[in-house]
Order: structure tokens, then sequence, then C-alpha cells
């Protein structure tokens, strides 16, 4: 950044800003109509023709660009088109321009919601982000204002620069501006500091909302805010804001804020049911927002290319958010490390897909992919980089006599100045052990080399024993249901998708992406078809599949059968590294 802009940008992120944007943006919210939100952008151009872009999230690209409405320019003499599906052109005489649209989802088809995805309700909605506000191109750079326009008694959070105004906001730059949700309506809030930072914690409930302890639920996310802070030193914020709604799943993290969904009917049975969600959250406000993949762009209307290394943003996530909580003293669903460290191992080994694709061609296909991107292999990126982040741990504590652990690592790539790629993760780990891991990325991340448990487990005094049996569900015999359907977006019909080619699907000759045409001669089209066919299957039962591919159709008989599992479980005293990294020790 250059030193102008620098400081244009300090005027603007000023609580009080002396002088507006160019660019001002205003988001309506109109009550007596909740169907979409209204934007006008209004801006004082330097030359006849300027572009808007809708943002593409580099995780979820929901292509709000399809529900844009009513697009239209001021002063009267403009004209605009649209040269790419997310991309607008205006050709308007040099001074004030203003640019009004709609953006009109259709209504929800599934419920509940994604906690990410915009929504508006009497009592308050989700609005801004990539699905609300098209960025100037070639002003990226520029700090932009945002006014809100809502119904009246509606608050507002969001992680955007504060004002005088309440209403109105500052986004230091394009990247800010698609990137920062904004939770409107009746909700709660809590307020702590932690690392001298301020944080809040906003509960948005549903009109029906099950009443739960919420001292103990933000005391729990307090505890896991310091924690995270603990590890790194700083944060790489000003402010943080956790948007917890009712109603919603899933999750996503965002510069300084993360959506999150969190049914109050959940949280009534128990207010940390949300704890482990919230920490890989929050961790990733540092391992993958602060810390970015080399091949991320700070704003784009074009798809995300594949990011080979979310084997660490998410892995090391999963693996730190399970860390965290345990040195918060939080009681976890597995018990101990070496509970968790087994069920990770038993589902490696249950999947043949992690010795055939490296933890590098994993993460490409992580996200923005469609189902079946490894044909008849379903791996898990979380789950390959959160072993290979463990067992790099443990080379480094062996290698540093307990001295070190993967929190340097994490410590020195957080200070750092690079993005992310495989080579930087190697590095930071040889600086920290100064060891050799060249022959373990090569094996285990750039190649699908089984790891072998037992030699790093050995480090500590540990080791692994094996069992196959019968795989067992509620007491039964399980049936091999390892299949699903995929109903492709704008498509009509349901996918298969074989997650393992030792099923008994796969073994019948059936592949993923097969279109499914008819089970025992009767159509099926969708997914809540196929799974209701698939439950209603008996042990031994033989079910004739037939589907459709692109050189032609064809049938397969599947005789419904059991399958073996194996489970990891781990043996030995551990040495007294192996004790610290038990108790979870930095
Ligand atoms: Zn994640």
């Amino acid at each position: 950044m250059t030193t102008p802009l620098a400081l244009l940008v300090a005027l603007f992120t000023h609580p009080h800003p002396v002088v507006k944007p160019a660019v001002q943006y205003t988001l309506r919210v109109d009550s007596a109509d909740l169907s979409g939100w209204s934007v006008e952008i209004r801006l004082r151009t330097v030359s006849d023709t300027f572009r808007l872009a809708m943002a593409a999230h580099p995780e979820y690209d929901d292509r709000y660009w399809r529900y844009v409405r009513d697009f239209a320019v001021e002063p009267s003499s403009a004209t605009f088109t649209k040269v790419d599906s997310a991309v607008w052109q205006v050709v308007a005489p040099r001074g004030v321009v203003s640019v009004r649209y709609r953006i009109a989802p259709p209504p929800a088809e599934r419920s509940p919601r994604a906690a990410w995805r915009p929504f508006l309700a009497p009592t308050g909605g989700l609005v801004g982000g990539p699905h609300a506000f098209m960025y100037l191109l070639g002003a990226e750079r520029m700090p932009v204002m945002v006014t809100l326009d809502l119904p009246a008694g509606w608050a507002i959070a969001t992680g955007l620069g504060r004002t005088v105004d309440p209403h109105r906001f500052v986004a230091e730059n394009a990247a800010t501006l698609v990137d920062d949700p904004i939770l409107v309506g009746r909700f709660r809030e809590w307020r702590f500091v932690e690392g001298g930072i301020p944080h809040r914690v906003i509960y948005w409930p549903l009109p029906d909302a099950v009443a739960f302890d919420t001292a103990a639920f933000v005391s729990s996310v307090q505890q896991t805010v310091r924690q995270t802070i603990a590890l790194f030193g700083h944060t790489p914020y000003r402010d943080y804001t956790f948007l917890f709604q009712d109603g919603a799943y899933g999750a996503l993290e965002h510069r300084n804020s993360v959506t999150i969904g969190a049914p109050s009917k959940d949280l009534g049975s128990d207010p940390h049911a949300l704890l482990m969600e919230t920490a890989h959250e929050f961790f990733h406000t540092w391992n993958l927002m602060a810390m970015r993949p080399s091949e991320y762009r700070d704003v784009d209307y074009r798809t995300q290319s594949p990011v080979s290394t979310l084997w660490f943003s998410e892995g090391l996530t999963m693996f730190y958010a399970d860390l965290l909580l345990r040195r918060a003293g939080m009681q976890l669903h597995d018990s101990t490390r070496i509970a968790h460290l087994e069920r990770l191992m038993s589902s490696y080994q249950n999947n043949p897909a992690y010795t055939r694709f490296s933890a590098e061609q994993v993460s490409r296909v992580a996200y923005n992919s469609e189902p079946g991107a490894l044909g008849d292999y379903s791996p898990s990126t979380h789950l390959q980089g959160e072993l290979i982040g463990t067992m790099l741990d443990l080379i480094i504590r062996n290698a540093t006599h307990g001295r070190r652990s993967m929190d340097d690592v994490m410590r020195l790539l957080f200070n750092g100045t690079s993005a992310i790629d495989g080579r930087v993760v190697e590095q930071a780990v040889e600086t920290v052990c100064t060891c050799d891991v060249t022959p373990f990325f090569e094996a285990h991340v750039r190649n699908a080399a089984a790891i072998d448990f037992d030699r790093f487990l050995g480090l500590i005094g540990l080791k692994t024993s094996v069992t196959r049996a019968p795989a067992v569900s509620n007491g039964e015999p399980e049936r091999d249901l390892r299949i699903y359907g995929w109903e492709p977006d704008g498509d009509s019909g349901v996918k298969l998708i074989v997650t393992s080619p030792a099923s008994v699907w796969g073994r019948a000759g059936l592949h993923s992406r097969d279109r499914l045409v008819a089970m025992n001669g009767a159509p099926v089209r969708t997914w809540s078809e196929l799974r209701t066919k698939l439950l209603s299957l008996r042990m031994g039962d033989t079910v004739r599949v037939e589907v459709q591919r692109s050189d032609g159709p064809f049938a397969a008989s599947v005789r419904v059968a059991g399958f073996e599992r194996a489970t990891v479980r781990i043996e030995g005293t551990p040495n007294a590294i192996g004790q610290a990294w038990l108790g979870g020790n930095p």
C-alpha cells in the first residue's frame, strides 16, 4: 500500500471520518417487503466508463449475481451493459453517478438455513457481504462508506468500522466490504475484553427460542478467545464480533467476525453445544484469514482457483479447536487426546482415499468442487490435515526434547509475511525443530504414502493396535450404505456418489456421478427418495440399480451386505514428552 493511500485509509477508518469516501453505499431493508434488499451506490467518477462486480467467496460461491433485479443508473443519460455474469459496465458522464439495484433471492429452499446466507425475517436478518455489495473494479483498495436504512428498532452488529453515526460504517477496502456480514434486528448482546481487545457476542433468537444458560454460553466463548490469543500472542483484528443465529446451521469465518448457526434448542440442552465449531471458526481468524493461502486473492468476482494447503488451513484448525478447548478445561466428546487421536486414526484406516490422494490433492478439491471430484473416493482434508499436524507436532516435540511444539510453528507463520503454501509450512517446521521434515512432506503432503503412526507415536512411548471386525451399529450388523445421492444445481435428477470403491456399490460396478434412473424398476429422482429406499434395504436384499452415463445406460445388481471396520487403539506408557503432549501443554 502506498503512503498517500495509507493516509487515506487512516482518515476513513478513524471513528470520526474527516471527509467522505468517494464511494458510498446505502443498503435498505423495508419491513413491508422482506423479499429482498435494495442497494444504492453513489460514486464520483473520473472516467466515462466503470465496472461493478459481485465478488465470489473463495469457499462458498453463492453466486448472488443471479438474484440482481432492477439494475438502474442515474443520470438518465447513463447506460449499462452486463459484460460477464457477475460484472456490470456503466457508461456515464463524469461526476456523480448513482447505481441502484435490488437483490431478491428465491424463498429459502432448505430449512434450516446456512448461517452465512443472507435472510430477512420480521425480527431481523443477515445482510451485506458478497450477497449485497458490488465492488468497483480497479478501486479495490479504496475505502468506502456504508449506510444502513433499516426498519425502526433494529440494531446492527458487524465487523465493519464504526463512525459517529450508528447507521454508518466504513470498509477500508473492497475486500473488507464484501467480507463483513451485517446482522440486523432484535438480538441479545454481551461484551468482554481479552488481550486488551473488545469482543462482542451477539445472539439473534427466533420468536419461539428455547431459553438457555447464556452465562455459561458466553463464558465458554470467552475462554476460547483467551486460549487462542494466548497461543498467538496478539490478534489480527482491533475488535471482534460473534454473530450467533437461531434457526441456522453451519458457520463461516470472517476477518473480524463469524456467522454461526446456533439453534436455541441445542443450546437449551447444552450451552456448550456449539463450542467446538466456535473454536474452529475463531481459530480461522488467524489460520486462513490472516495466514492466507497463497492462492487466495483479496477480492475477485471469478471463482477461487484450487487451494493446495487446506490440509493446513483446515486440518491445523481442527487440531487447535480440540487442543485449545482442552487447555480451557472444557469437557469434550473425546474424553482425552488419546481417545481423540484413536477416533481420527480409525477413520483414516477405514478410508482408502488417504493412501491414494496426497494432502495437496485432497485440498485442491475441498472448496468449490462438486461431489465426486475424486471419483469413488471421499477423503476429508480436515481429517487428513489434522493427522499430519499431529504427527508434525510429535516430530517437533521429540526433536527439541519437549522444548518446542506446533504452537511455535503457528506463531512463526502468523508473525511472518509469507502467504501460506506447502514449502512455507515445511520451512517453518524446520526452523522450529531444526530437523529435516522434507521426507515427511514429500511422503504425506505432496504424495499419498500411508502414515506410519507407530513410527511417530513411538517418539512419545506409544503404539497402535488395529483390530478389524464386522461393522456394527446399535448392536446390529451394519449394512454397507457407503453411497449417497447428489442433486446437481440447475439440473434435474439425482447422481450417485460412491464413497468407497470397496463398498458393495463400487464392487457392483457403480461409480460416482452415475445418473440414477431407477431402483428395482421404480424411478428415483431425488436424494430424499433415494435415501428412503436405501434405509429400507435389509441385509441380504438384492437391489437392481439402473443408471445413465455419458456412454450409455448401465445396470448393476447389488447384494446388500455388511462390511469390515478397523478400530485403532493406542497402547503403551507415554514418556515425559508424551505426558506433556497428553496434557495439551504448549
Ligand atoms: Zn474450517
